[in-house]
């Protein structure tokens, strides 16, 4: 706010008075100035602007809203004499009088901030009526029907907004009427119905509130502006700000824009709608939307009656189509976006009352950025950063298996893609309980309305019986990115019984259901589905990235299927491949246990040869699959104990066992007899022998029973030597490497192999041997030792020289501090930002997910999960040290990032900015990773150097 500092007092306050405005028409606003005049304000004065029908009006500024807050909820002083200014002049414009009883001035109230939020504040209409003005207002319309349907819109919404009346009591007032009247839509209510129900609100007021329905419109136009700025610190609000991390900086307080009331419920020759310049499901070049004639802008949003879609309008007011497809043109001309706009026709006049950047799914945002590229409305760069990275992870959603066998119970319309299974709970307070509990569900409503976003925010998709492709359910279920079906008509729904019905088929809380947002079906049950493919203009797109980027994506990946999957999504190589993932398999978990088993030194021997082939051929398939692109090996990282069974479950297992043997020692059975046993497992509830693990002896007179007891007893033993107090702190990676050397040394030997038999095979393998949890130089150095007493056997031997490169994960936090000495004996560093964040937090990984680190979100302790988005002044500070010391030794030290951090868009941006060389994420996530990249170097260039130096600049960290 400009405040000018007078010296003398007196003259201070009228000062402040005179340089506070808190109004401008919508002719005067600056529309680029959002966060003055809230997101509806500038669309409305740039569009006045624009010369585009906009009914007139002006916009109470967010500084207003502000103040109001300081004020302790008091609207600021003068604000409403500038209000009264302001009205005179709308009087003027538009020859009418608020609060005439003949031909009185009708008026909008709305909200909006400067970030979109839709529906999460209030709006209140046809404010200005009372007893009086209602007849004069419908006589001058020549329609008192319609004069009493807007006073009793009015006393509703300002009674719930302004007033705190419950909603529920209109409804109930509203649902009795048509019942009374016998009509199914509100449409079908008579004069005489809706003047009773205008009387029935007011007294449901007076009953509840002990005040009238204010019949003075002044006093109705004050407490509606003071009801939206108090709408923006409501619940609903501030949970989608905490959702959205909406953060004061993107908006402070709303705007409230008053505007001249325009109706599309004059009769059959008005209507209203809301359109998208583009389709936001496809990114189709078409006007599309849907509106209903002889209706309430409301009317449309709420999804009460079912709209016709806009192609229609082109038949039924083709003048009007034909204005609206100008109105499409010059929209996108002026905001280079595609806009949802909002428009009413009253008596085939046009009416624009709101325009904003239309929200999208990925699908459409992928499209309209190639295709406005092509048309010249966008150029590549701004085409690119228009594309959030999160929102391409829609475009991985999976389908429903279109070789599925699923008959669906019923159809809808088709509202955002992507297919959902869950749970349907039919209301949103059970969806938020078992989502947070980890339970899939699909929220069932017959409509939804803002209060039920929480159920969003935790449900796998959205289903709607009623509502068109821009009801509430479809446009927010859209801009998150869920799975919605809208207007499933054949779906009957009691929530109130928790169940619904469709075409016979009953769905009762809990049941599973499926449902396909990209084609609007629904299925009883568990319906499989298949993984989605990328389309060309998002090849297009993410080729444009890579032109763009410098950051290299690369994929972890473990197996030559991964690798391939990694390749096909546009890794540069791989950053990570875990080695020990291959140990799992079940053809090998049997001879790592005996190897971690083994007695002597033969024996591991024994068991690490038979695993060396094994471990060549993986390698060999994934530098094949990688051809001429790097791989990054890991050795051998986690503890031994992943790999034996836990000690419950020996212990259990035994005790069984002992029972067992009791018995049949007590009985007459035979305990030699393999029958015996396995009968009295079934008895006893032991487990199966099979499963225990053991391999039956033949039963030559053996004591079956007690060589299983043995067996069990020497594997607890071995569990009990190798259990550690905190196992992911001891014994493992490169500790391991260097106090059991066989190990790493059968790896590298497989692996160099594995190279040395490509390069005969003429198969271009490029290798980067990489060395986990070291914390010390001279740990690396007698990995190195091993390594070329490994190369000089395996080069003599295929008589070849070997090319790869040596490094190190840095995910210890000495390793960061460390990392110069360190930096001298590796030729790259690949943060492990896993280990690292939690050695940095001394969080473990394993369990602070699921214990307090929500809560400490929530509670704004810590921003963000640091395991999820890389924490850029703690890790990054690290990350940064170990940067900068590595290459103060090495200036050509090759940098990456393998930990989860690596596929998250704004940790990427950090990487950027600290001169990585790559990032390395899942397959999946490498699409969303370059176009992160490109975004990160187009951010950075359109800085100026003193943003970038500023200590607010987030990236930096020093
Ligand atoms: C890491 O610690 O970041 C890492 C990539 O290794 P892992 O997740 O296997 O511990
Ligand atoms: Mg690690």
């Amino acid at each position: 706010m400009v405040l000018r500092v007078a010296t003398a007092a007196p003259e201070r306050d009228e000062l402040v008075m005179k340089a506070t405005r808190y109004i401008y028409p919508f002719e005067e606003g600056d529309s680029d100035d959002k966060q003055l005049l809230g997101g509806k304000g500038s669309g409305l004065a740039s569009m006045t602007q624009m010369g585009l029908p906009v009914p007139p009006g002006f916009t109470i500024t967010t500084e207003s809203c502000q103040q109001y807050y300081a004020n302790g909820e008091r609207l600021p002083d003068g604000l409403m004499d500038q209000v009264r200014a302001a009205m005179k002049e709308l009087e003027s414009k538009t020859a009418k009088v608020f609060g005439d009883a003949c031909d009185p001035l009708l008026v909008s109230v709305r909200s909006g901030a400067a970030s979109s939020m839709p529906g999460m504040m209030d709006t209140i209409l046809n404010l200005g009526m009372n007893d009086e003005v209602v007849v004069g207002f419908g006589e001058a319309a020549g329609n008192l029907r319609f004069a009493y349907d807007a006073y009793r819109r009015l006393i509703q919404a300002f009674g719930a907004i302004a007033m705190g009346m419950e909603e529920r009591r209109f409804v109930e007032i509203l649902e009795k009427a048509k019942e009374k009247q016998g009509a199914t839509f509100d449409n079908e209510l008579t004069q005489e119905t809706l003047e009773a129900i205008c009387n029935d609100y007011k007294r449901a007021v007076k009953t509840d509130r002990g005040v009238h329905f204010p019949q003075n419109p002044w006093t109705q136009l004050e407490m509606s502006i003071e009801a939206v700025f108090a709408s923006w610190m409501g619940k609903r609000a501030v949970d989608y700000r905490r959702e959205f991390r909406i953060t004061p900086e993107m908006a402070n307080g709303t705007a409230v824009s008053v505007c001249t009331m325009v109706f599309g419920n004059m009769g059959d020759d008005s209507a209203t709608g809301v359109a998208f310049t583009r389709d936001p499901g496809t990114g189709e070049n078409v006007l599309f939307g849907e509106y209903l004639t002889n209706a309430q802008g409301e009317d449309v949003v709420a999804g009460i009656r079912t709209p016709k879609p806009i192609a229609q309008l082109e038949q039924e007011m083709p003048e009007l189509w034909a204005d609206l497809q100008k109105v499409r043109h010059a929209l996108e001309e002026q905001y280079h976006e595609v806009q949802d706009f909002e428009f009413t026709i009253e008596r085939r006049k046009l009416y624009m009352l709101q325009t904003r950047n239309g929200k999208m799914n990925a699908t459409a945002l992928v499209r309209t950025s190639r295709d406005m590229v092509e048309t010249g409305v966008l150029n590549r760069e701004d085409a690119l950063l228009r594309i959030s990275p999160d929102h391409l992870e829609q475009l991985l959603h999976r389908r429903i298996d279109p070789s599925a066998d699923a008959e669906p119970i019923a159809r809808g319309l088709p509202a955002s893609p992507g297919a959902a299974c869950g749970r349907a709970v039919f209301n949103a307070d059970e969806a938020e309980k078992q989502g947070r509990a980890g339970e899939a569900v699909i929220l069932v409503r017959e409509e939804t309305k803002p209060e039920d976003i929480h159920g969003f925010f935790q449900a796998q998709g959205i289903l709607t019986s009623r509502g068109g492709k821009t009801s509430h359910a479809a446009v927010v279920a859209r801009g998150m990115g869920k799975p919605c079906v809208v207007g499933a008509e054949e779906i009957l729904i009691s929530d109130r019984e928790r169940m619904a019905s469709a075409n016979d088929r009953q769905i009762t809380e809990g049941d599973m259901i499926t449902i396909d947002g990209g084609t609007g079906t629904v299925y009883l049950g568990e319906v499989p589905t298949v993984d989605p493919e990328f389309g060309p203009e998002m090849k297009t797109i993410l080729s444009w990235a890579d032109e763009i980027r410098t950051l290299g994506v690369r994929a972890n990946a473990d197996t030559p299927e991964d690798a391939a999957l990694a390749r096909e999504m546009g890794a540069q190589g791989i950053g990570l491949c875990r080695t020990e993932r291959m140990f799992n398999a079940a053809d090998r978990l049997p001879i790592v246990r005996d190897m971690i088993l083994a007695q002597t030194a033969e024996e591991r021997q024994k068991a690490i040869d038979e695993l060396r082939p094994m471990q060549k051929a993986d390698f060999k398939g994934i530098f094949k699959a990688m051809e001429d692109l790097p791989v990054t090996i890991r050795l051998f990282d986690p503890p031994l104990h992943e790999f034996l069974p836990s000690l419950e479950t020996l212990l259990l297992e035994l005790g069984s066992l002992k029972r067992a043997r009791d018995r049949l020692v007590d009985g007459a059975a035979n305990p030699s007899s393999v029958e015996a046993v396995l009968e009295l497992s079934l008895k006893e509830s032991l487990p199966a022998i099979e499963e225990l693990g053991v391999e039956l002896p033949g039963s030559g007179g053996k004591l079956v029973i007690d060589e299983l007891i043995e067996e069990k007893e020497a594997l607890l033993r071995k569990v009990r030597e190798t259990a550690e107090v905190n196992p992911m702190l001891g014994h493992r990676g490169v500790r391991l490497g260097i106090t059991a050397p066989e190990l790493y040394k059968m790896q590298l030997a497989a692996i160099l192999e594995a190279l040395a038999e490509l390069r005969l095979e003429n198969v271009n393998a490029v290798c980067e041997i990489m060395v986990p949890q070291v914390t010390e130089r001279e740990e690396l150095v007698r990995v190195r030792r091993i390594l070329d007493e490994v190369r000089e056997e395996v080069e003599r031997e295929y008589g070849v020289t070997l090319d790869f490169k040596f490094g190190t994960m840095i995910e210890a936090v000495r390793a960061c501090v460390r990392a110069a000495p360190i930096a001298e004996v590796t030729e790259f560093f690949s943060f492990g930002t896993n280990d690292l964040t939690q050695a940095a937090f001394s969080f473990s990984r394993e369990d602070a997910e699921q214990k307090f680190l929500p809560q400490y979100v929530e509670m704004g302790i810590l921003p963000e999960n640091p395991f999820e988005a890389l924490d850029i002044q703690g890790v990054g500070r690290l990350m940064r040290l170990a940067i900068r010391s590595g290459r103060s030794v090495d200036p050509e030290l090759k940098v990456g990032i393998c930990g989860e951090h690596g596929g998250h868009p704004r940790s990427i941006e950090f990487c950027y900015t600290q001169g990585l060389d790559y990032v390395s994420c899942s397959a999946f996530r490498v699409p969303i990773a370059r176009l992160a990249a490109a975004q990160a170097r187009l951010r950075e260039e359109r800085r100026s150097k003193e943003e970038l130096q500023h200590p607010d600049y987030p990236f930096n960290v020093f």
